[in-house]
């Protein structure tokens, strides 16, 4: 049975000296680690300190960004191959890169073959706007964001992919998308990457990010048909961290929440 997957997301946040400390208590925690796909995202200069850290433990190391372009003269980029020795797995159509860097989807579906190309995992981040949800169009946006990223991807391609709703209203905003919607969404996603290319609802996995913290991870937990969590400000802090873990493991372990 496939791990409940916790992705932490932690942007443009924390020196080298910071991920040392936190990682360094993160790994004395090593039975909870075992039941669960934990996944850390730092910075590209702190990702060889992360590895050395983390490379005997089960703890996962994935980078928050690559270049759509294989090599060459791209000033300030980081190639695929850059990252790949080190890490498992790398976000890729994140909002913020889609906002505040003017990312498509375009970009986003070359980043994903780059990504298979060097065996790294992508997480695909798919989500609306507010003004998209208020007029109804949540699926309408879903639907076309996952055809552009996932063009000309093959059934054992998709397999490799981790697909994040990301409401990008509820991105670092404190509001989070009701679990009901939750899986409404990723019921959806489901049903198109089935029906297209012919795969099990297992082969597909699906995470959920969006303001996920201590005091709404529960209600997730038991409601929510997913695989996993996306977490950004909530997996700064590693005793609220590994509060959130500590939950997780314990829904596991009552049987409440499985990955499906
Ligand atoms: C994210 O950036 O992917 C994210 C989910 O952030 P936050 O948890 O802070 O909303």
């Amino acid at each position: 049975m496939s791990k409940i997957l916790i992705a932490a997301n932690w942007k443009m946040n924390k020196t080298d000296n910071e991920v040392i400390s936190f990682l360094k208590k993160l790994t004395r925690n090593n039975n909870i680690i075992s039941q669960l796909e934990i996944i850390i995202f730092p910075s590209f200069v702190s990702l060889i300190t992360a590895y050395n850290l983390l490379k005997k433990t089960r703890i996962k190391l994935g980078t928050q960004n690559i270049s759509n372009k294989e090599k060459g003269a791209y000033t300030g980029e980081v190639s695929v191959s850059m990252v790949a020795p080190f890490c498992s797995y790398v976000i890729l159509g994140h909002s913020e890169r889609r906002i505040y860097f003017y990312e498509n989807y375009k970009d986003v579906n070359e980043k994903i073959k780059l990504a298979l190309k060097f065996k790294l995992k992508p997480i695909l981040c798919l989500g609306e706007t507010s003004n998209e949800r208020k007029k109804g169009l949540v699926l309408k946006v879903i639907r076309n964001q996952l055809n552009m990223a996932i063009k000309s991807l093959s059934a054992k391609d998709i397999k490799k992919i981790i697909f994040a709703y990301e409401p990008i209203w509820a991105i670092g905003t404190g509001k989070n998308d009701k679990p009901e919607d939750t899986n409404l969404i990723s019921s959806q996603i489901k049903r198109l990457l089935i029906n297209r290319f012919n795969l099990k609802n297992e082969e597909i996995k699906i995470i959920y990010g969006g303001s996920v913290n201590l005091n709404n991870i529960e209600e997730f937990l038991i409601k929510a048909k997913i695989n996993g969590f996306l977490i950004g400000k909530a997996s700064l802090d590693y005793y609220n961290f590994s509060k959130i873990i500590n939950l997780i493991k314990k829904q596991n372990d009552k049987k409440i929440f499985k990955p499906r």
